[in-house]
């Protein structure tokens, strides 16, 4: 058999690899702490100390108190968890909720939701310059707005929204008003401060951070009221009820603890490839940048001309290279966000998304763009 060429994962977005600290300290949690957190004897114990350690890792790098972070069972659920239990909650404060067009469909559905059931959803679109004025949030709230929910990137171009100058906006306009941050596409590897910070409730996910999947958090600062989206015991305040799953959490914990003291090098480490990927394909004039100067570095959509996303994707996939046409949970669809960025129909079709992780190289990248050549040179008769 002819030697596999090795494989090139970059769909990072999508979800990333599980980091070994985080594997180990899934293996050894079950393994070891596997009595109940709310036992009292040892067993139960040694469990709830994996449970306060990670709470202390997340609080670290979050820069907030320990009793303001619940465990979930990823960004879906904190989402649902904020948009919902703070719109049930707040229902006699107001009825109006403010938000981008181009979040993630876990806002995105619990919002038309709310609509159905007589709220009034404001959303916000992009300037000119593909970037969003904290103004325009500032100009939507009233005094029946309760809540306003933003990104910090997105998933699909990697946009950096002022998610700071954005909640500071809302809430000269209105100190009442909750201000939600979905910072899954920044978490652990954005700088987020929440101490001092203008914002209220915040949600990331462990497997877009090199943890497993089916673990995340919600930040809920100190004095917002939530329902709960699930009644049960009394674990994690009763804002997110059942007993925790240790070794989700042990290897949340883990892969925060791992990757926190590195962020500013993978930074670095992502501006260089960045860098690297767009001067390559400035030389194709078939491919068009989607992603603008305000954009992370470890996200990059481009579109290449004439050759459906779709059909790109699996010829690169033939050899051994992964990439997402939009984004993973909308496959299939058309891109709401790249449309809400003023995409022409046949960008968005075209589009490409290419997600970066640490370990992530050049030569990677070099190989993508060769790939992407041979793909133009031999699918383009076979798809205009
Ligand atoms: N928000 C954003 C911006 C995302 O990219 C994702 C994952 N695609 C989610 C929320 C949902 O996260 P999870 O997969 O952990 O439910």
């Amino acid at each position: 058999m002819g030697q596999q060429p090795a494989e090139i994962y970059l769909d990072n977005a999508a979800t990333t690899c599980v980091c070994e600290p985080a594997v180990l300290a899934a293996v050894h949690a079950m393994q070891n702490a596997y009595g109940n957190p709310m036992s009292l004897h040892k067993k139960g114990l040694e469990a709830a100390r994996l449970v306060t350690q990670a709470k202390w890792e997340a609080a670290q790098l979050l820069s907030c108190a320990e009793a303001t972070l619940f465990f979930t069972s990823g960004a879906t659920e904190s989402n649902n968890m904020a948009i919902l239990g703070v719109a049930a909650a707040r229902r006699r404060q107001g009825n109006k909720i403010v938000t981008t067009t181009i979040e993630h469909k876990s806002i995105k559905a619990c919002l038309d939701s709310l609509k159905q059931q007589g709220l009034e959803i404001v959303t916000i679109a992009p300037t000119q310059d593909g970037c969003f004025d904290p103004q325009h949030f500032a100009d939507a709230v009233d005094e029946r707005t309760i809540l306003v929910s933003a990104m910090y990137v997105n998933n699909e171009t990697g946009l950096i929204l002022p998610i700071q100058e954005i909640g500071k906006a809302v809430k000269r306009k209105n100190p009442k008003v909750l201000f939600h941050v979905d910072a899954v596409q920044a978490f652990l590897k954005l700088p987020i401060k929440l101490r001092n910070a203008p914002i209220d409730l915040l949600s990331a996910s462990g497997h877009k951070a090199h943890a497993p999947k089916g673990i995340g958090l919600l930040y809920v600062r100190p004095g917002v009221r939530l329902h709960p989206l699930l009644y049960g015991g009394n674990q994690q305040n009763q804002i997110h009820p059942g007993t925790e799953s240790i070794p989700l959490i042990a290897a949340f914990s883990a892969a925060i603890h791992h990757i926190k003291p590195h962020m500013q090098k993978h930074l670095a480490h992502f501006d260089g490839l960045k860098q690297h990927l767009v001067d390559a394909v400035a030389e194709i004039p078939e491919i068009t940048l989607n992603s603008n100067r305000h954009c992370a570095p470890y996200i990059v959509s481009l579109s290449v001309e004439c050759i459906r996303s779709e059909v790109l994707l699996h010829f690169l996939e033939q050899h051994g290279i992964y990439v997402s046409s939009a984004s993973a949970c909308s496959s299939g669809a058309k891109s709401h966000v790249l449309r809400a960025m003023g995409l022409s129909d046949d960008r968005v079709d075209t589009a490409l998304r290419i997600s970066f992780c640490p370990q992530t190289t050049m030569q990677q990248l070099d190989c993508l763009v060769t790939t992407i050549k041979l793909g133009m040179d031999s699918l383009v008769q076979t798809t205009r």
